[in-house]
């Protein structure tokens, strides 16, 4: 249920009236807007009469949210969520609201000088965050299975050398411990619905960068969203990463559909990755600017400085000097629809 709240009420009267509220065992949700307070409520509001609500002399308007999913809606929190967060260079970045968020790295951190000489290339044309896998979940237990706490460590030196806050996967709670200095935690398509690990993440406070799981539905992302959401942490960045279709010739099917829909739902950012989506690296910097062009607010782009000989998803990596291209265009459509992809300081010299 949500209640708008009239045009100019006090923060004091707001608050009396939250607390009337709780008092029916209720949780409310407050979300100032720019002009506007509205009150999110969660629990069973079965008891709650809309006619008693709508004569308290705060109230507009009271509405009946249908969807399973309450605070990922966007009636919820009817602005934009833009997540920020600052890397050792002192600089902030935003995704969100506005601004777009690109993640770029190799899909697994393989050695020092790989991940460094990513890290500078991608953070050189334009990156706003180092991604890398330390712990990957791989189809074959045969198959790299990522360098674990040691590719962490590198990562890690990755993001002193270059100053860009790191992403990446968390695959189960007990690895929690090690991932202090990490800035986004990655719940991958294969635990979307790993809902012990989404519960435990709602008491973490740092932003998760949620990917839609290969079978999943939108309101299924939604809902997993949500079960982190509901446990207190709502720094959460959506991620289409494509779905299982009977289409073989890309990897996934990406659907590019799931981003209006999604911004239209939620409030929360959405991003896409298109290295997943396609499979293919030759088709990646095409789906960039398509999901850009869709609403998105940013990417995740597997770059590896030598595809071919990757440990991990080499055939849908792009090089650094692809990557800076893509880039480049990517400003000059980021600045058509008046969006922020990164600040001028950036710049390529
Ligand atoms: C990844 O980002 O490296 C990854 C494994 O992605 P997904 O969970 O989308 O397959
Ligand atoms: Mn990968």
């Amino acid at each position: 249920m949500i209640i708008v709240i009239k045009r100019g009420a006090t923060a004091e009267s707001v608050q009396c009236f939250t607390a009337l509220l709780e008092k029916q065992g209720i949780k409310v949700h407050l979300s100032e807007g720019a002009s506007q307070m509205v009150l999110g409520l969660v629990g069973d509001t079965t008891g709650i009469q809309e006619k008693s609500l709508l004569a308290h002399h705060l109230v507009e308007k009271v509405i009946r949210v249908q969807e399973p999913y309450k605070r990922a809606n966007r009636l919820f929190h009817p602005d934009d969520t833009r997540i920020a967060v600052r890397g050792l260079d002192g600089e902030t970045r935003y995704i969100g609201a506005g601004y777009l968020g690109i993640i770029a790295g190799p899909c697994s951190v393989e050695t020092k000088e790989q991940i460094i000489s990513v890290a500078q290339s991608v953070k050189q044309a334009g990156a706003g965050f180092l991604r890398g896998g330390a712990f990957k979940p791989r189809t074959s237990p045969y198959s790299f299975q990522g360098l674990g706490g040691e590719g962490l460590d590198l990562l890690i030196e990755a993001k002193r050398v270059t100053g860009l806050p790191i992403v990446t996967e968390l695959m189960a709670i007990h690895q929690l411990e090690l991932f202090d200095t990490v800035d986004i935690i990655q719940v991958g398509a294969r635990n979307m619905q790993n809902f012990t690990l989404l519960k435990e993440l709602g008491s973490c406070r740092k932003p998760i960068l949620l990917k839609r799981g290969y079978a999943a539905t939108i309101t299924e992302l939604l809902m997993a969203a949500e079960y982190i959401m509901a446990g207190g942490n709502d720094r959460i960045i959506l991620c289409e990463r494509g779905i299982r279709t009977f289409e073989s010739y890309t990897r996934n099917t990406l659907d590019l559909s799931a981003v209006p829909i999604l911004k239209k739902q939620s409030h929360l950012p959405v991003i896409v990755d298109p290295s997943h989506a396609t499979g293919l690296s030759w088709m990646v910097p095409a789906m960039a600017k398509a999901a850009i062009a869709a609403g998105a607010d940013g990417l995740i782009l597997e770059v590896h400085p030598n595809p071919e000989e990757a440990l991990c998803d080499g055939e849908q990596s792009i090089t650094p000097d692809r990557f800076a291209e893509l880039m480049k265009t990517l400003q000059r459509y980021a600045a058509v629809e008046g969006r922020i992809l990164y600040e001028e300081s950036h710049e390529t010299p």
